[in-house]
This record gives structure tokens, C-alpha cells and sequence, in this order.
């Protein structure tokens, strides 16, 4: 199967509110252009650095999004383009994301993650930590101009047991409609892979972060 055909084999089966990130990480530009003349414009990285090179010499009419774990001293480089930073699990952060757009006149987009799986190694916030983030931000709301926090990302357990992941999505979708219901700037919930992303979506995902099913496997 070829990049295209993959893509269009996933959009195909996508409802049409759910948003497709295509995961490009360690592939190499070619594999992006492939992807992009099949129409995809919303590509997801996971290193600033890689994302960076990428976005220099790829069509300027591409969205970027930054799905790893951030560095706070590296916020500077994608400021300036990213288009969604997905992995905000800190005040910190936050603070250091809203001076650096500030400083490029732009206000960025950004989901808090979420710690939904009971893995030991994923990044994420628990739900007190969130709830404490969205309050600072909200009530502090002058010293938070350039950034927005537009909704949640999460990521299941890596497991064969459907049931388990379908409760963590469940979770996260719980918390999600709980904020949304008054903060009408609650719009995207980011949870799904290659291997979940159909239950995601089941559970209320509206939008999807794949890699593999669409570039083949990472060495
Ligand atoms: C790598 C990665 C993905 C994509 O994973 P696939 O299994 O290749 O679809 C999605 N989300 C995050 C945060 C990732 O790091």
C-alpha cells in the first residue's frame, strides 16, 4: 500500500468531525509531500527540532503540530509557526508558551494531556493538576493573551484489552464534556492512534493522531 492509499483508506472511514493528524515523525520529507499531494495538511511531530527542518522546506500552507513532550527552553523555535501544541502537562509550560507567541504577535493553540492510562512512562496531568492549570489561566486571564487552551489530549494504555482502553477514553471524554459545558472554548478532544483510534472515535474523539497506519512502521 502506498502513502496515498493509506490515507485515503483511513479519511474515508473518519466522520466527518473528527480532524486527522498524520504523524510524520522520523519519516522523511519525501513521505510528507506524498501525504500532502494527496491533500493532507495537518502533520504531527514529536521533536521541535525535526519539526522545525521540516516545516523550513515544506508548503507554507501546512499546519504543524507538536504531539511530544516539551521542553520549555526549546518553546522558542516552533513558536514562531506550531500550530497546536498537544502535550501542555504544566503551568510552567504554559507561562513559557504565552511569552514566546507573545513575542511573534500570535496566540497559540494548545490541549492539556492527560495522564488516562495506568502505564508508569506516560506524560500527563491528573485531574486535580488540570483543574488547577485551567483555573490559573482563567483567572489570571491578562497574563495568558497569546495562548489558548482549546481542549484535552490523551493516550490510552498500550494493551490488546479493548474494554480497558475504551474506559480510558471514556474518562477522558467525562472530563472533557465537564470542563466544555462552560468554557465554550473546549472544542478538540485529541485521543487515538493507529491501533485505537476506531474506539476513540466511538468515545467521543474528535481528533485523531496517526502514524503508522499511514507511513508504515518507525525503526
Ligand atoms: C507516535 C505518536 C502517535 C502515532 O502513533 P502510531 O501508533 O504510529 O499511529 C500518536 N500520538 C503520539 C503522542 C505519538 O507520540
Amino acid at each position: 500500500m502506498s502513502i496515498q492509499n493509506n490515507l485515503r483508506s483511513i479519511q474515508a472511514t473518519l466522520p466527518e468531525n473528527v480532524t486527522l493528524v498524520a504523524v510524520s515523525k522520523t519519516k522523511p520529507v519525501s513521505d510528507l509531500m506524498e501525504a500532502y499531494k494527496a491533500g493532507q495538511r495537518i502533520f504531527g511531530e514529536n521533536k521541535i527540532q525535526e519539526m522545525s527542518e521540516k516545516w523550513e522546506v515544506m508548503p507554507k500552507d501546512i499546519q504543524w503540530h507538536m504531539i511530544g513532550h516539551v521542553q520549555t527552553n526549546k518553546v522558542k523555535y516552533m513558536a514562531p509557526f506550531v500550530s497546536l501544541i498537544h502535550g501542555v502537562d504544566s503551568l510552567k509550560l504554559a507561562q513559557e508558551i504565552n511569552k514566546q507567541a507573545q513575542k511573534n504577535n500570535r496566540i497559540i493553540d494548545c490541549l492539556l494531556q492527560v495522564y488516562i492510562a495506568e502505564e508508569e512512562s506516560k506524560f500527563g496531568l491528573d485531574e486535580r493538576e488540570l483543574n488547577e492549570i485551567l483555573k490559573q489561566v482563567q483567572n489570571d486571564k491578562e497574563n495568558y493573551n497569546n495562548i489558548r487552551i482549546v481542549g484535552l489530549m490523551g493516550m490510552a494504555t498500550f494493551t490488546n484489552n479493548q474494554n480497558q482502553i475504551k474506559k480510558e477514553f471514556s474518562r477522558l471524554k467525562t472530563i472533557f464534556d465537564t470542563i466544555a459545558i462552560h468554557n465554550s472554548q473546549f472544542t478538540i478532544l485529541s485521543m487515538g492512534m493507529s491501533g485505537d483510534y476506531a474506539l476513540a472515535i466511538e468515545c467521543g474523539s474528535t481528533m485523531v493522531r496517526i502514524g503508522s497506519s499511514i507511513f508504515g512502521n518507525r525503526n
